[in-house]
């Protein structure tokens, strides 16, 4: 039999449907991939064989009587941000220490209801901060691509992106078929386009954010990270709901994104902004920019320059706006509710220092400025000022939209980098959202695409950026790249 890890969730779904395997071996299949190739990787935190196996004895069933749901027996891997009842649930924090979740996250059981397979939890960014997934309290993860210098191959380890570094190493290692991601600045697109595989963060209240650990809740939302744009569109259909239980998310229909992909773009509207064009961009990013344009054009779509003037301050206003909502989501971690507990000899002292032990260094600054520029005196200063720029942030794009149906850009200014590279310096790491940040600011839909390879023979991904709850055209745009750029996978499965 052919490696069922392999196949993409398209071709696996129908596989199972045409019976040329069942739900248990093709899970067996990714508990074996699990068990040789996480050491290496260090993707999964907790694989959960035994309840994947129980799932897929399920599924099996429900296919053999013919009454299979949607995603049904196709395994995947979700990330330790999302409450699973019952399942240890850590966001990767020394804090959340065993915490068990007494329910599940509404996108994890929409996923589940569908009749998806739980390989595990993945691996992340402590509380999901972070663009390399080397904050993570259970260690870093490691990309599975591996640089070309000069023709020949450097084994240093590369990131794989954060802060859903282990769902997009887990994807791109064929450790799962695909899997769930949260993006808050980035953290779906841009560890998506340095590992070769599509991630799309969709429209601000399109997946409820109940039982996903908070971080800032004004632009944190859920997604999938797959292997093509089409298991992405499979995976976010089932992800998305309205929520009664969140009340920012929003009650509107969730269209067959799948049956989208077809559409072509021919006369779609492409809109290119100038002010991405940003100092210390790579040349190998501008060259991807100048092909996705290309392609674009190829496949019957118009290309217009236009304007996002705000584009410059996104950055610096992120930098306030989510380390403000972090100081205050964070302020649960008390030593009384939840995880980690270090006593102390009275009730302050009990809180100083669980918070010390159970935070990380990159957590404990975001608390730091975020208190800082919520604190009064520098409320109006610092925090209001950014709710400000935001807001014109979001006009630039509603301005665009007169003009143009979506808009590309790179998702991230240079391919993976290595280890230590940038986590000694707050700023660069910072500047890896460039791309990425204004789209969660302005609540609008975002999706990466491979574009290719770059130099080094590592991948490079495209953004593209919607209107809001127009993911289906988000798709078809993605679809036109990736049928021009081809697919890229990793040739060389070293950790197997
Ligand atoms: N890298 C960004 C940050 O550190 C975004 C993280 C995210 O999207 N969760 O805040």
């Amino acid at each position: 039999m052919t490696d069922l890890t392999k196949l993409t969730l398209a071709e696996a779904r129908d596989g199972l449907k045409a019976k040329k395997f069942s739900a248990t071996e093709l899970t067996k299949a990714f508990v074996t991939a699990i068990d040789k190739g996480n050491g290496a990787l260090n993707a999964y935190v907790l694989p959960t064989p035994d309840h994947a196996l129980a799932q897929a004895k399920d599924s099996d069933a429900r296919l053999a009587k013919g009454e299979a749901r949607p995603l049904e027996g196709l395994p995947l891997g979700h990330k330790d941000l999302f409450c699973t009842k019952g399942i240890r649930t850590t966001a990767c924090s020394k804090i959340l220490d065993d915490f068990k979740p007494p329910y599940e996250s509404t996108v994890g059981q929409n996923l589940w209801d569908a009749g998806a397979v739980m390989l595990g939890k993945l691996n992340n960014d402590e509380f999901a901060m972070g663009s390399s997934n080397e904050t993570s309290a259970f260690g870093p993860v490691i990309n599975p691509w591996r640089r070309t210098r000069d023709g020949k191959p450097d084994n240093a380890k590369l990131v794989p992106g954060g802060s859903s570094g282990g769902s997009s190493a887990a994807v791109a290692a064929d450790l799962c078929l695909a899997a769930t991601a949260t993006d808050t600045g980035g953290s779906i697109r841009q560890p998506a386009a340095l590992t070769g595989t599509v991630g799309i963060k969709p429209t601000y209240g399109r997946c409820s954010r109940w039982g996903i650990v908070a971080f800032a809740s004004s632009l944190d939302q859920a997604g999938p990270i797959a292997k093509t744009t089409r298991d992405a569109a499979i995976m976010l259909r089932h992800m998305a709901s309205f929520d009664q239980k969140d009340s920012t998310s929003v009650d509107t229909p969730v269209p067959d994104y799948e049956a989208a992909l077809t559409q072509g773009v021919k006369g779609l509207r492409i809109g290119v902004p100038k002010e991405y064009r940003v100092d210390g961009m790579s040349k190998e990013a501008e060259e991807s920019w100048q092909k996705g344009i290309a392609w674009l054009k190829a496949a019957g779509a118009t290309i217009h320059d236009i304007s996002l003037p705000h584009t410059k301050y996104a950055l610096p206003a992120y930098y306030i706006v989510a380390p403000a909502e972090c100081s205050s989501n964070l302020a649960r971690y008390d030593g009384v509710r939840y995880g980690l507990r270090v006593a102390g000899k009275d009730l302050i002292d009990t809180y100083e220092n669980t918070r010390a032990a159970g935070f990380g260094k990159e957590v404990k600054r975001r608390v730091l400025i975020g208190t800082y520029v919520l604190s009064a005196g520098y409320y109006d200063a610092y925090y209001l000022k950014a709710q400000k720029v935001r807001t014109l942030i979001k006009r630039d794009f509603d301005l665009a939209w007169d003009k143009v149906d979506c808009i590309l850009t790179p998702t991230t200014p240079n391919p993976a980098f290595g280890f230590g590279e940038k986590s000694g310096d707050p700023l660069a790491m910072y500047l890896e959202d460039i791309f990425t940040v204004t789209v969660n600011m302005a609540g609008l839909p975002g999706i990466s695409v491979p574009a290719g390879l770059s130099s080094e023979g590592t991948p490079m991904g495209l953004q593209l950026i919607g209107k809001p709850f127009d993911e289906a055209t988000l798709f078809r745009a993605a679809q036109a790249i990736e049928d021009a750029a081809g697919r890229v996978t990793v040739k060389d499965h070293w950790w197997a």
